[in-house]
């Protein structure tokens, strides 16, 4: 499975190293607006663009509430916790 590298980011819940991702849509690098999910923790997050490039933030609660049901986001969150599964 290729893991392609990003600039190292926090995870802005747990505060883990974010330095690659697994694509779910097709797309080869994430970018603004974009849905991350933490390894570590699990939460969901927001590609955003600040002065110093790509970064991480917490979704608002409307942002929550739509990408929480969306089909990607649910398949992607099932397919992670079957992998992490004993
Ligand atoms: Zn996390």
């Amino acid at each position: 499975m290729l893991m392609p590298r990003l600039m190292p980011m926090l995870c802005p819940h747990c505060g883990a190293e974010v330095d690659c991702h697994e694509v779910v849509t097709g797309k080869a690098d994430p970018g603004p607006s974009d849905v991350s999910i933490c390894f570590y923790c699990r939460n969901l997050s927001m590609y955003v663009t600040g002065p110093l490039g790509l970064y991480l933030r917490k979704p608002t609660t409307a942002e929550y509430d739509d990408i929480v049901n969306d089909p990607n986001v649910t398949t992607a969150l099932h397919a992670l916790a079957v992998w992490s599964m004993p």
